[in-house]
């Protein structure tokens, strides 16, 4: 008998592939070679025709691609209840900004590694994220095995961060040269928002996005005070600026888009800029319910993203999955608006399209190995009628029993792989007092 060598096969009682056809395939395993998806099929054949360095049996488990969070700024870990029950401008400008304003390096490093810590164990691989000082989120990442689209953060010049566009402009170049040869990590340019930017600077980050070959992503039209406040300075609306600017393109990315007209959402789509969707932080923050199916309706990309964990408040996608599905049910009053399979795409899939990791987001030949399994050994997700259905509307992020990313096993059956949990633990504890003493 010829077998074909690979590293690792992962078996599980179902695939939910994300393929195409969204083929489910029962009592399936997957062969990983290296970095990549070598085959997938029933474990038979999987084990006929493979042989592996090691193999992994989660028995009764979905196995499926990593999730992708289309948004998230994953130092924010460290604000993680903080304040809340504030609306968005209230809760930025007197409790996050003035915290923010005195990070450190060191600061940012340990939120991003309890952010990653958190991101590995309940199932998400890649994520796009927007901070200070990625330059330690990077390395958070790089030691994580995780995923990642970095952006440094910037606001109207000068800030606490960058005097001047040369300096900012200059990290941005640095950050991207720093992980230019690391095949998980990317990087994008990141205006915080339109409000606390100015619209020539907007352009001239986009300038540098081309030049770069990067992603351009900004919050945009996140409440309707960002609205008002927004006209009141520039006399447009925040969509409105973007395409006045010339900054709505294929490589933009737009966070939120909750305040949107009609004809904003088509200068989107002819723009085939792509959009990101956060109930759980829009919900949390009061900024409303974002119009997202018909974003979707009108072939508009979108991801799904959790947002900070100050503002969520966790980084859960399994979590945020089943909120996507339950509002917009809800808020159309229409149980048919939003289905399981049209969630779970954009948490797969289209969030890899999103980050530009077109190799990703589904469970076939060539793609990349980034799998995860569902334990669905538990009383809350017993009986199994329809993977699909439990995946979105039944499990947790608590429920992943396996994380494997670019083909390495980073957490498995409640250990990480990667990070030492315990130290960051201890260590986030402490940022407690530090960030109560910045809020006086
Ligand atoms: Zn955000």
């Amino acid at each position: 008998m010829q077998h074909n060598e690979c590293d690792l096969i992962i078996k599980g009682s179902y695939i939910l592939t994300q393929d195409e056809n969204r083929t489910l395939i029962e009592n399936g395993a997957v062969a990983v070679c290296g970095r990549k998806i070598a085959e997938a099929g029933p474990d038979k054949e999987i084990e006929r025709d493979w042989k592996a360095e090691s193999v992994i049996d989660t028995g009764k488990s979905v196995i499926m691609p990593g999730l992708i969070n289309a948004h998230t700024h994953v130092p924010m870990t460290l604000m993680r209840g903080v304040a809340d029950d504030l609306p968005l401008l209230d809760w930025l400008h007197n409790y996050m900004f003035p915290i923010e304003s005195g990070l450190t390096r060191e600061l940012v490093e340990l939120g991003a590694m309890l952010g990653c810590a958190e991101i590995a164990a309940s199932g998400t691989t890649a994520f796009l994220d927007g901070y200070m000082y990625e330059d330690a989120v990077g390395r958070a990442v790089d030691q994580s095995g995780l995923k990642a689209v970095l952006g440094e953060g910037f606001f109207k010049f000068p800030s606490p961060f960058f005097k001047t566009a040369e300096k900012a402009w200059d990290t941005v170049k640095k950050l991207d040269d720093l992980f230019h040869d690391n095949p998980r990590i990317r990087t994008a340019v990141t205006p915080h928002a339109v409000f606390t930017t100015d619209p020539d600077q907007l352009a001239e980050s986009m300038k540098l996005a081309e030049k770069l070959g990067l992603l351009w992503q900004i919050h945009a039209a996140e409440s309707v005070p960002e609205t008002k406040l927004t006209l009141e300075t520039f006399g447009k609306r925040p969509i409105e600026i973007l395409a006045e600017y010339g900054l709505l393109t294929e490589r933009t990315r737009i966070h939120h888009c909750v305040d949107v007209t009609a004809d904003e959402i088509e200068l989107i789509r002819k723009s085939r800029a792509q959009i990101s969707h956060n109930p759980q932080s829009n919900l949390k923050l009061g900024s409303g319910i974002c119009p997202v199916t018909k974003f979707i309706a009108a072939g508009i990309n979108t991801g799904l993203g959790t947002d900070g964990a100050a503002s969520n408040n966790n980084l859960d996608m399994f979590d945020e999955m089943r909120t996507a599905a339950l509002l917009q049910k809800g808020f159309l009053r229409d149980p048919e608006a939003m289905p399981a399979g049209t969630v779970l795409d954009m948490a797969t899939i289209n969030g890899a399209r999103f980050l530009g990791f077109e190799d990703t987001g589904s469970i076939k030949p060539g793609f990349s190995a980034d799998i995860i399994a569902v334990d669905m050994d538990k009383m809350h997700l017993k009986p199994v009628y329809n993977p699909l259905s439990h995946v979105v509307y039944s499990a947790g992020g608590q429920d992943v029993a396996l994380t494997v990313c670019d083909g390495n096993v980073v957490y498995r059956d409640g250990k990480h792989m990667t990070l030492d949990v315990e130290s960051i633990s201890r260590e986030a504890e402490k940022a407690v007092k530090w960030a109560l003493k910045r809020l006086g």
